[in-house]
């Protein structure tokens, strides 16, 4: 049998905007081993913006390099796509482009006036045998832009890490939780620096979605049987690991539809703060039980 005094739990978060699927959910977050985040939309805003644009002078300058990513990211519903098309301020021309593949976790590839363009990271420059040199010395989330095989230029945006992350993640300590983990596909440079600023210290970068939940798996196979791993995620390319976690955390607002339908707890402010609330409410909700 239930105990009712999880329902009384599960009203009580939901009068602070933290949507609880289930009261066996809200049980287990007494018990939180490890806590996961995702990056992206997660810790950070998700909102990004251009910094910085570099050509390579290959008869396509600046504006062209921005032009040409804008169009091929057109269809992509990634912050990363939303911040080039926000920079390029122009229409887009559907006509100019075909054949678009969004590959996860590595960019887009299209066809733009008919030239292969690929428009992404690292790894998928080298899917596409695209040579990116040392560029070691940029600030920020790089994003590739490559045409006929050939790169054109680089487009750096930035994200801001959200209000409250640095003192949820301290919350989170003081209640006890021992290992507090950071995933996300972005680069290693970028991973650090965010890992830094709000104290993680273990963290895994470049990681493809698959990957997210082998690492996932590994956590869960490392701890106690009682114990809790959580997922925070805002979904995009996440989906399958907020599925896969002991309790699933995704945000209610710039979380994606499948997110929300996959998680198990849902944070409709996106605060990280409703995290350390949720194991309050779930303290004292189990006062009430006994
Ligand atoms: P995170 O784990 O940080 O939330 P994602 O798994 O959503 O990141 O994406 C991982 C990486 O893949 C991004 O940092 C970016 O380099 C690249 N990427 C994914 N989608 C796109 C896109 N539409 N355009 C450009 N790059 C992308
Ligand atoms: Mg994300």
């Amino acid at each position: 049998s239930i105990p009712l005094g999880y329902f009384g739990g599960i009203g009580g978060a939901s009068s602070k905007g933290i949507l609880v699927k289930g009261g066996n959910y809200l049980e287990e977050l007494r018990n939180i081993k490890s806590i996961i985040f995702d990056k992206t939309g997660t810790l950070t805003k998700g909102v990004f913006k251009v910094t910085q644009v570099i050509s390579f002078n290959q008869g396509v300058n600046k504006e062209k390099v921005v032009e040409i990513a804008a169009h091929v990211e057109h269809y992509s519903n990634h912050p990363i796509a939303v911040s080039i098309i926000n920079e390029y301020n122009k229409n887009i021309d559907e006509k100019r482009v075909k054949d678009i593949t969004e590959v996860a976790g590595k960019g887009v590839k299209a066809l733009f006036d008919g030239k292969m363009v690929a428009v992404g990271n690292r790894k998928l420059m080298e899917q596409e045998n695209v040579s990116i040199g040392d560029i070691d010395t940029i600030v920020g989330t790089k994003v590739y832009v490559a045409m006929d095989n050939k790169l054109m230029g680089i487009i750096v945006i930035a994200d801001e890490l959200k209000s409250d992350t640095i003192n949820a993640i301290k919350e989170l300590k003081n209640y006890g939780v021992e290992d507090i983990v950071m995933l996300t596909g972005d680069h290693k440079d970028v991973a650090e620096d965010i890992a830094k600023r709000v104290g993680i210290t273990r963290y895994y970068s470049d990681l493809l979605p698959d990957e997210k939940v082998d690492k996932l798996e590994e956590i869960m196979n490392g701890v106690g049987k009682n114990d809790t791993v959580v997922f925070v995620g805002d979904g995009i390319n996440d989906a399958p690991v907020l599925a896969r976690a002991d309790v699933g955390i995704a945000m209610g607002g710039v979380g994606s539809d499948a997110a929300i339908e996959a998680a198990d707890v849902v944070l409709m402010s996106d605060e990280l703060s409703s995290i350390p609330t949720a194991m309050r409410v779930s303290k004292n909700t189990n006062k009430i039980v006994w």
